[in-house]
């Protein structure tokens, strides 16, 4: 039988080592292993790449310890607005949602948008009205009210009134407001894809959108290079291209999976200030997960056995 693969993350940079506890851990690590368990069942069983990322994320989503689906983060109306993209590797087909609320698992509507409809980008209302349209799930309010989200807001929100009061000097350390889930996947068929979703960035204003519904930015996949799935400040993600600037590395300069990720997130990101990192994989079953965060919740399992999951840097 062929090799398959999958990896994924659950965002970069969300908790400081320091506010780390045995519980909390064990908990972010009960939820990628499902994760991984949920795209590994598929891939086994020889099932598409893309069948994979789409159960993967869903787990993550419907996970509230991750930033995405349930667990989203709030706006700063006090609101929920989800991201999500995904593209199959095989025929450069994509997905992708933004703005949208009261989805359960946004990842389903950014592939209904890529396998049907006529257009690879939705937001807002229009969006939602195609979600009923294809019958997909939708949730209550209530669903994606995580207090620890909340208070997470109030916390952002004060922060940003004691920088405009010019009341903080020196040492003060802003509040991380990221978060997200993503996953890519080699199948026996050879072919690879990738999804991410989110709630996007806490406190986030004006209909913000960042990079994880952004086909290139925060999700590409080409069976002829890689499969990418970042996490991180989304507009710097943005402005580096960095899913299909990963891709065109290993396509127009011949470098490895290893090399291009290499360069973007530990060059390119870290020269304009750009943190997170994402997850990798390509046709031949290389996996690579850098991050240039202080940690980064991370997992990948291939066919041979190997498996492995993480948050900070080993
Ligand atoms: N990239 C996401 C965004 O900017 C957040 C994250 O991954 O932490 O919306």
């Amino acid at each position: 039988m062929s090799q398959f693969a999958i990896a994924i993350h659950g965002g970069a940079g969300a908790i400081p080592r320091s506010g780390m506890t045995t519980e909390k851990e064990a908990e972010y690590r009960k939820g990628l292993e499902e994760a991984l368990l949920a795209g590994n069942t598929i891939l086994s069983s020889g099932g598409s790449a893309l069948d994979a990322v789409e159960a993967a994320v869903k787990k993550l989503e419907d996970d509230p310890a991750f930033n995405a689906g349930r667990g989203a983060v709030f706006t700063n109306k006090g609101t929920i607005e989800l991201d999500s993209s995904i593209m199959d590797g095989k025929n450069l087909m994509a997905g992708a949602v933004t703005g949208i609320k009261n989805i359960k698992n946004p990842v389903s509507l950014a592939r209904a948008v890529m396998e049907k409809s006529e257009h690879v980008f939705l937001s807002g209302l229009g969006a939602m009205e195609f979600a009923e349209k294809m019958q997909l799930e939708f949730a209550p309010d209530e669903y994606f009210f995580i207090q620890e989200r909340y208070d997470q807001l109030l916390v952002a929100k004060e922060y940003d009134k004691v920088i405009l009061d010019h009341a903080v000097t020196g040492n003060n350390n802003p509040p991380s407001k990221k978060g997200t889930v993503g996953a890519v996947a080699l199948d026996i068929h050879g072919n690879i894809a990738a999804a991410t979703s989110t709630g996007g960035m806490t406190n986030k204003k004006f209909g913000r959108v960042g990079d994880s519904p952004v086909i290139g930015a925060g999700t590409y996949a080409n069976n002829a290079t890689c499969a990418i799935s970042c996490t991180g400040h989304g507009e710097f993600f943005i402005r580096s291209v960095v899913a299909h600037d990963i891709s065109c590395l290993m396509e127009y300069k011949g470098l490895t999976l290893k090399e291009a990720c290499d360069n973007v997130v530990y060059q390119k990101l870290v020269k304009i200030g750009g943190e997170g990192g994402l997850v990798a994989i390509d046709a031949k079953g290389n996996i690579e997960m850098p991050f240039n965060s202080e940690g980064m919740f991370r997992g990948m399992k291939k066919s041979n056995g190997e498996m492995y999951v993480g948050i900070y840097p080993d």
